[in-house]
């Protein structure tokens, strides 16, 4: 087969806002589906709520608010070439992307080739739930990030400020929330994921009655190198996997329902940073630039698994934190700032908590001085001087006497100083 000549699909990013060319100072969110080929319901689900939003624009007053206040991005066809293979019906049941492992120069329909998208980002990646074996529909990848299509969701990532995001698969009626790379493990942002994922899931009725189900991704089971994990543990995302329907490729006649039935529950993640949310813009307190700082929140940054703290971002100093109603002690640091500590931030369930932070750069300065003879003042040459700071660094007196140190912070020191025939 030639299908190499035919696979060789851009992947799409569209972004809905207002001043769509500029990156504003607004929450970005994205709607990501189809990691896997079989998976196209997931396409339509991200498209029907790409078309709701700009149907809306300028009539529904809440999505006309979200449209100019948000960024938000759709990356509905993450791994094209798969889709192919599925929507020319030579596979139906293709899942991977189309790397051709075994170099032979043709796509091996029956296993061998092809990388599960959905195990190639860098968390976690090669961990439980992907596979090293290249005939696996769980296979991994050479490396963390070796697949183009996930190297472009990398990269997208990165590049703007996500605060939530999903990412559509199919199937078994399931909003799963990360941590998801082992069993047992939970994110420190745990309650608040919890929350958002309960408060979706419950809105989006199931094929046969009932709602979707909640649940740390790896109550499903544990699979490392995934979307929510990634952008979760590096980024501080608030991502969300959807499961849809009851089979990877629903009947025709069930995919308007399980798109309309999937709207509601967009719609309130897009909505979920208007409220119960920290943010705020951290700038240096002399000359007002922003500053990327680290927010710090006791009770939550302090348990769970690891994930990237998180920070404001370099281009407006801008900082977001979902959070559960409450008070809070939150800590601003930075390099070469003042670490600064804010008690009691209260967390409301109709709004923002807005709180600006100037951090007071902390200053560097020179030490200096001269060795003198205790009795006659007469100027030493060659004596020995070290700063506590640096006990390593020996300094010398010149012919003068004087000496000097490199520039350090403001603060208290020990300077030490030897001469011959004289008392240290
Ligand atoms: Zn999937």
């Amino acid at each position: 087969n030639s299908y190499y000549n035919d696979y060789n699909h851009e992947i799409w990013a569209m972004k809905v806002s207002d001043n769509v060319e500029e990156e504003e100072d607004e929450p970005s969110v994205f709607y990501m589906a189809e990691h896997h080929a079989r998976e196209p319901i997931s396409l339509e689900v991200n498209m029907y709520v790409l078309n709701h939003i700009i149907s809306n624009y300028g009539s529904d007053p809440t999505i006309t608010d979200e449209v100019n206040n948000k960024q938000i991005w759709f990356m509905p066809l993450v791994n094209p070439n798969g889709h192919k293979i599925v929507t020319d019906e030579v596979d139906l049941w293709w899942r991977k992307n189309i790397r051709d492992n075994n170099e032979n120069g043709s796509i091996n329909f029956g296993g061998g080739d092809g990388v599960d998208p959905n195990r190639n980002y860098a968390w976690n990646w090669g961990g439980e739930g992907s596979s090293g074996n290249t005939n696996s529909e769980t296979y991994r990848g050479p490396s963390a990030f070796s697949e183009p299509e996930i190297q472009a969701m990398r990269d997208m990532l990165g590049s703007h400020h996500f605060v939530t995001g999903i990412t559509y698969h199919s199937y078994s009626e399931l909003v799963l929330f990360p941590f998801g790379y082992a069993n047992n493990i939970q994110a420190p942002d745990h309650d608040a994921l919890e929350d958002l994922a309960n408060e979706m899931a419950f809105t989006i009725p199931g094929q046969s009655g009932g709602y979707y189900d909640p649940m740390p991704s790896y109550e499903l089971y544990p699979a490392s190198g995934t979307t929510d994990d990634y952008a979760y543990g590096e980024h501080g995302v608030f991502s969300f996997t959807i499961e849809l329907g009851t089979e990877f490729i629903p009947p025709a006649s069930q995919i308007e329902g399980i798109c309309e039935n999937n709207l509601e529950a967009a719609l309130i993640l897009l909505t979920r940073v208007n409220k119960k949310a920290l943010t705020g813009h951290i700038t240096d307190a002399e000359s007002g630039d922003p500053v990327v700082a680290e927010i710090y929140i006791d009770g939550i940054d302090n348990t769970g698994e690891f994930r990237k703290p998180y920070k404001s971002d370099l281009l407006f100093g801008r900082y977001y934190r979902l959070l559960q109603i409450g008070s809070y002690d939150v800590t601003f640091s930075a390099l070469d700032y003042e670490t600064q500590t804010i008690n009691n931030v209260s967390i409301s369930q109709l709004q923002q908590t807005v709180l600006n932070v100037e951090l007071e750069p902390i200053l560097m300065v020179p030490v200096t001085g001269q060795v003198t003879d205790g009795y006659t003042g007469v100027p030493l040459a060659q004596a020995h001087l070290t700063l506590s700071s640096d006990p390593d660094n020996l300094v010398y007196s010149d012919n003068s006497g004087y000496f000097s140190f490199p520039a350090v912070y403001e603060g208290t020191y020990i300077v030490h100083a030897e001469a011959e025939n004289y008392s240290t």
